[in-house]
């Protein structure tokens, strides 16, 4: 098909480092004989697919380790091509000189991504699969691994290629009429073909809409928890991650203003940012705290803002609000410390924005905690994610979908202000390749090093 069948490639599938075993990866046409040639036991080449064998490796006299290799002949394998895994001991010294061998034995080392590459290139999946790959890799919740594996089982693929086929058959029906320009003949019947691209369009445009949510899903959401000093910040964000403190992982980039950690309700992530109090500016530092958390608010999905109920004045609450709360996203109001006030009466609603929820909690005693969790996931996901929907989680794809959009609104004012087959067929056309960009129909060299260096090695 190309360079990439003619060369057999090799790489560590598990992570670098000891581990119990290690995985080599051979793809390849003399992935078999390449095994073969280092491997004391049976003769690889004579076994039959998806077969696995117990034997030694071998470099001359040298034993360098047992092993068991697991056979998968063409077409039967991830790339398509044969593959040979090589289980091993874990050790870093043993593995390196095992593949050493393999690539003195005609192997070439894999590039990132190669193997995932060639099984594209083979027609094992579409592009916007074989990316899928890489995120169900980086899955670190239930709602990303949902949503990769439904992407990687075609997800929105399948739907756009049947459309795209049948934009490709109204766009040769178009190319027909200009061979027959004198006659004014219409091969392609305009209102089925506006009925396609209204369809079409319609479904791209929700396509583009999920991108928000799916991007949530996929990236976490980012929590900003803000409030004066002493509030209680701290205290509820431990009381928060109480439970998941054994998956909870510092992020990196975290500063000396901010912590952030994840913290999970209903398999969704939210990336929770504690930040600087918000005071009275009176130094230069204090200043930068200050804009350090406004900066983090504006890239906010959810606002926590924690106030003393036994600390504060319904002024200064006010005051606060308004320099942290941005319009359209969503605001929760926590109320702590209410273990302290003796009757708690929620007097501080009517300084609330609209559209902001304010719940009494006591951070210390940990009440209502779990409301609060309820709240964090009602205002930012419920109802929104059902499980069946299907999400764009992937920027390249939402730029595509745009692109074809906006070709297809073209097509559509063409049809209608009746512009000459030639200019609808370009419009089309444009439609087409976007479309094409998203699965891969169309692909250009760098696209697809920009999409596979992105991979790690070995996959
Ligand atoms: P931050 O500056 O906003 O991060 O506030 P901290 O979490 O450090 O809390 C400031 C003080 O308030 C600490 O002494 C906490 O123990 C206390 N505190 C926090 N939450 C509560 C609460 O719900 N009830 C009571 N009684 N004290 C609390």
């Amino acid at each position: 098909m190309n360079q990439f069948n003619q060369d057999t490639i090799v790489a560590l599938a598990t992570p670098n480092g000891t581990g119990a075993i290690g995985v080599i990866r051979l793809s390849g046409p003399d992935a078999v004989q390449i095994a073969n040639s280092v491997f004391k036991g049976k003769n690889l080449i004579k076994q039959a697919s998806h077969t696995i064998h117990f034997g030694t490796i071998t470099d001359g006299d040298l034993v360098l380790d047992e092993v068991l290799a697991s056979l998968f002949v063409a077409p039967r394998s991830y790339t398509r091509e044969n593959v040979v895994e090589i289980s091993c001991h874990g050790s870093n010294y043993i593995i390196q000189s095992i593949i050493k061998l393999l690539i003195r034995q005609g192997a070439r080392s894999a590039k990132p991504g190669e193997f995932t590459l060639r099984a594209f290139l083979n027609g094992q999946f579409d592009l916007s699969q074989a990316e899928a790959v890489a995120d169900l890799i980086a899955a670190d919740s239930k709602a990303s691994q949902q949503v990769a594996l439904q992407q990687l089982r075609g997800g929105y693929s399948t739907e756009l290629q049947q459309l795209r086929e049948q934009l490709v058959h109204f766009a040769s029906m178009i190319e027909l009429e200009l061979d027959f320009s004198e006659e004014d003949v219409e091969f392609a019947n305009r209102g089925q073909l506006k009925q396609l691209v209204h369809n079409l369009t319609r479904i791209i445009g929700k396509l583009i809409l999920s991108f928000e949510l799916g991007n949530a899903v996929k990236q976490g959401i980012n929590t900003v928890i803000a409030g004066r000093p002493n509030a209680g910040k701290s205290t509820l964000l431990n009381a928060l991650l109480n439970e998941e403190r054994a998956i909870v992982s510092h992020l990196a980039g975290t500063t000396r203003d901010t912590i952030e950690e994840t913290l999970n309700i209903n398999g969704i992530n939210f990336r929770l940012i504690d930040t600087a109090g918000i005071r009275e500016a009176t130094d230069a530092i204090e200043q930068i705290g200050i804009q350090k958390t406004m900066e983090k608010i504006s890239q906010t999905a959810l606002l926590l803002y924690v106030f003393d109920v036994e600390n504060i004045t319904a002024e200064e609450l006010q005051q606060d609000i308004n320099s942290l709360y941005k319009p359209g996203i969503p605001a929760i109001v926590v109320a702590n410390k209410i273990d302290l006030a003796q009757n708690f009466h929620d007097t501080f609603h009517p300084y609330l924005p609209d559209g902001a929820v304010l719940l009494a909690i006591s951070a210390k005693e940990k009440l209502h905690i779990h409301e609060l969790k309820e709240l964090i996931y009602n205002q930012t996901i419920q109802g929104k994610l059902n499980g069946n929907e299907t999400l764009v989680t992937n920027i390249r794809h939402l730029e595509a979908l745009q692109k074809t959009e906006q070709a297809l609104i073209k097509t559509l004012q063409g049809i209608d202000r009746q512009i000459t087959s030639d200019f609808i067929a370009l419009d089309i056309k444009q439609a087409l390749y976007y479309l094409g960009e998203i699965t891969g129909a169309v692909t250009t060299d760098d696209l697809l090093d920009n999409i596979f260096s992105k991979f790690c090695i070995g996959k």
